[in-house]
């Protein structure tokens, strides 16, 4: 067993995911197979339950986990798929400690943070690295190495380390090199003290991974060297890169896996990281700017709808378009109307919860479908769509979804029978992945090009059948179905270049290097009258 420790140093946000995902990358690049696991200090059980505001986007797994943001990085860089194994908070480990406790497994004993939490973390660890048949298991630690809540995290870490020995495990430390702009330099001491609070908990990092915002001259990676005792060639810089998938390729420009294979005891092979280069290439031929307006509900965070921005902008990329995603919050539709919209190339209604924003997003569908903008829905936009289509088609005035309006006479999304007795909020949507159906003759069909697939789902609502066809005499098609034919997984519209919109989450599938059919499609035909 061969495992990676990722911790940061000095600041959150700086990276660490990204530089987890890299490593991953170039590990892949040598043909290793790698699983990831991220662990997280707080006390949610998962962040289901977080507003996107506080955690950003939920990414979710094949096997319906509901997890972190990075698990996302992992899942683009890797090309892999991760599940229950790869995502653990506090919250988690201890409700399991908990009833294990509850239940009596503990036959009398004292209940301690070490040895009896310390050693399940390392059973999660070695579970998700043997249930994964990986060669190499990077194990991210959130937070910043000094917060009081990741200290059990690291404590097991260095146990771990002890137990497997220093040629199968090693500790990769990502930290920020401030820049005085008044003395104009970077500067080590931040870095320094993070080293010397890793090492208060018995953990010597092996490599030092220094993230600044700019190029790091020689001297610099030295003195850090000198003052930590790490070797210097494991000093390695990371100057914030023009695009993150830029960071694999500049890792290997340092001989990485050349270094990681050694300390590792891994065979040495060549890395190749072709299809980084491919797409590093297309990312910086984009010239040609598609504007795409998201109009959401979470608009102030980038992170919120992480994976979909990402699915998007590489979608442009294979095309090597450059997709400027606008976002406008839908409460400003509401405001100001639909000259916020003018000049777009193509619309998107991202995935949302709650009632603010939705009469904007209405607006803005009803401008897609009338004006043959180019137009995806996702989850919460799929729903919308429908929405739209039977107030101002079909004339049913007070068209809406049970979310928005529980007493609501004619309610064209509903809740799903299986949600309905549901109190709890914690991982009780349906969640993971489910197949659907797709009927022949469709845009789904055609951009899909295969009549059964899969896709991950995380909602409660669903579109009411009772509607469906009175809706589809009018032109608008249901045109993917679950394998009992109940729930309509993709509907489109029959007059329209591409209006099409997904119960599911197209988002958690797309690859930087394999975009989701969807998001290709939208680009090829935003493209087709890009207003420029
Ligand atoms: N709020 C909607 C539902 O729960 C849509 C969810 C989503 O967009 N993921 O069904």
């Amino acid at each position: 067993m061969k495992v990676i420790f990722v911790t940061g140093g000095v600041l959150s946000g700086i990276g660490k995911g990204i530089t987890a995902a890299s490593i991953g990358a170039i590990l892949k690049g040598m043909d290793h197979r790698v699983f990831c696991q991220k662990f997280d200090g707080y006390l949610n059980v998962d962040p289901g339950t977080m507003s996107p505001f506080q955690h950003g986007e939920v990414f979710v797994t094949e096997d319906g986990t509901e997890t972190d943001l990075d698990l996302g990085h992992y899942e683009r860089f890797l090309d892999v798929e991760l599940n229950k194994y790869s995502s653990f908070t506090t919250g988690k480990i201890y409700e399991e400690i908990i009833s294990r406790e509850r239940k009596g497994e503990y036959l009398g004993g004292t209940v301690q943070i070490v040895p009896h939490l310390t050693d399940l973390i390392k059973e999660k660890i070695t579970l998700g690295h043997q249930t994964s048949g990986a060669d190499i298991t990077i194990v991210e630690i959130g937070g910043t190495v000094g917060d009081m809540e990741n200290e059990y995290l690291l404590e097991s870490a260095r146990q771990l380390h002890t137990e497997l020995g220093r040629e199968n495990a090693i500790f990769v430390h990502v930290a920020l090199l401030p820049y005085l702009g008044a003395s104009k330099e970077l500067k080590t001491k931040p870095v320094q003290h993070s080293v010397r609070e890793l090492m208060s908990y018995g953990i010597t990092p092996d490599y030092l991974v220094l993230r600044a915002d700019m190029q790091i001259p020689d001297d610099v990676l030295e003195k850090v060297a000198r003052a930590t005792g790490i070797q210097h060639s494991h000093v390695i810089p990371a100057a914030t890169a023009d695009s993150i998938y830029h960071v694999p390729l500049d890792f290997e420009e340092n001989r990485l896996s050349e270094k990681l294979s050694a300390s590792l005891g891994l065979p040495s092979r060549k890395c190749d990281l072709a299809k980084w280069e491919h797409l590093v290439d297309n990312i910086s031929a984009s010239e040609e700017i598609l504007n795409l307006g998201m109009i959401g509900k979470y608009n102030d965070l980038e992170d919120a709808y992480y994976s979909l921005n990402e699915g998007l902008r590489t979608a442009g990329y294979f095309y090597r378009k450059n997709v400027r995603i606008q976002f406008i919050d839908a409460t400003l539709v509401e405001k100001k109307g639909i000259s916020v919209l003018e000049g777009l190339d193509g619309i998107c209604i991202p995935w949302g919860f709650g009632e603010r924003g939705i009469e904007g997003m209405v607006l803005a569908t009803e401008y897609a479908r009338t004006n043959k903008i180019p137009f995806l829905g996702i989850c919460l936009g799929s729903q919308i769509m429908a929405i739209e289509f039977a107030r101002n088609v079909l004339g049913i005035a007070d068209a809406n979804s049970e979310e928005f309006s529980p007493e609501g006479k004619s309610n064209v999304v509903r809740i799903m029978e299986t949600q309905k007795s549901v109190r709890s909020k914690g991982g009780t949507m349906r969640l993971g992945t489910y197949p659907c159906e797709i009927r022949k003759r469709t845009l789904a069909h055609e951009i899909y090009g295969v009549e059964t697939v899969s896709e991950r789902h995380r909602h409660r609502f669903e579109f009411d059948p009772e509607y469906r066809e009175r809706m589809e005499q009018a032109g608008f098609v249901v045109s993917a179905v679950s394998p009992d034919g109940l729930l309509a997984e993709i509907v489109e519209l029959r007059d329209h270049p591409y209006m099409i919109a997904t119960q599911a989450h197209p988002e958690f599938k797309s690859r930087p290097t394999r975009p989701h059919p969807l998001f290709l499609g939208l680009v090829r035909e935003m493209g087709k009258n890009a207003k420029g």
